[in-house]
């Protein structure tokens, strides 16, 4: 949005001049609300965020905001944008009024972490158990596995056992019962070889008409 072509020093700044001596600040990053962080947990993944090259994390009197610092594609290299007829409605809402050539992205903030330490840091304050996160979070990890494990084990019991009782109850057949199992089984068998080869014998034969 800015020329950067004039010399400051030679006039006035004003609302309506500005842009043209500005680097175009306001095109440089972009802002995401997210939900107030509240848990430990909430504030780890905020310190994951934070460690990405150009994310900060802030919060000001409308709330918690993401904050990636990324260069709109349509900025031209003489910093005016490239689709003004088209830009975006957040673009045309932005006045040139307290923008970011006055203030500082970061100024107006009540807090502001630019990185991992910074935002590392007010958690230790905030949450005395801050540092016994790691700890805590291999116990559950322990936990649970042992947790998944008995339950394998009971499975594997389970499984086992009904496998005995199978082999125990074939094992108790007296030889009748046996012959009996073995004769149903070939009866099944036969009748299904039957109806089988009625099916194959009731089929239609293809006639082929003369030519
Ligand atoms: S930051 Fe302000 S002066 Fe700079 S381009 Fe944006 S609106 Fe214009
Ligand atoms: S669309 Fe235009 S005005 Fe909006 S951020 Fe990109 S360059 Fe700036």
């Amino acid at each position: 949005m800015g020329v950067m072509g004039q010399s400051i020093a030679a006039v006035d700044i004003t609302n309506e001049n500005k842009c043209d001596f500005c680097s175009a600040k306001c095109c440089q990053y972009i802002t995401q609300e997210i939900d107030a962080p509240r848990s430990i947990h909430a504030f780890d993944v905020l310190l994951w965020q934070i460690s990405h090259n150009g994310v900060h994390v802030f919060k000001d009197d409308n709330g918690w905001y993401l904050l990636s610092m990324t260069r709109c594609d349509h900025l031209q290299p003489d910093n005016r944008c490239g689709i003004y007829e088209v830009r975006p409605l957040i673009c045309r809402e932005h006045t040139t009024d307290g923008c970011e050539y006055d203030v500082g992205i970061d100024e107006g903030c009540e807090l502001y972490f630019q990185t991992h330490k910074e935002l590392d840091d007010y958690c230790r304050e905030r949450f005395k158990k801050w540092d016994k996160r790691f700890e805590k979070f291999a116990k559950e990890q322990a936990k649970e596995a042992e947790k998944a494990k008995k339950k394998a084990e009971k499975k594997a019991k389970q499984k086992a056992a009904k496998k005995a009782k199978k082999a125990k109850e074939k094992a108790s057949l007296s030889s009748e019962e046996k012959a009996l199992k073995k004769a149903k089984k070939q009866a099944k068998k036969a009748a299904a070889k039957q109806k089988k080869n009625e099916k194959t014998s009731t089929a239609q034969p293809i006639v082929v008409e003369p030519a």
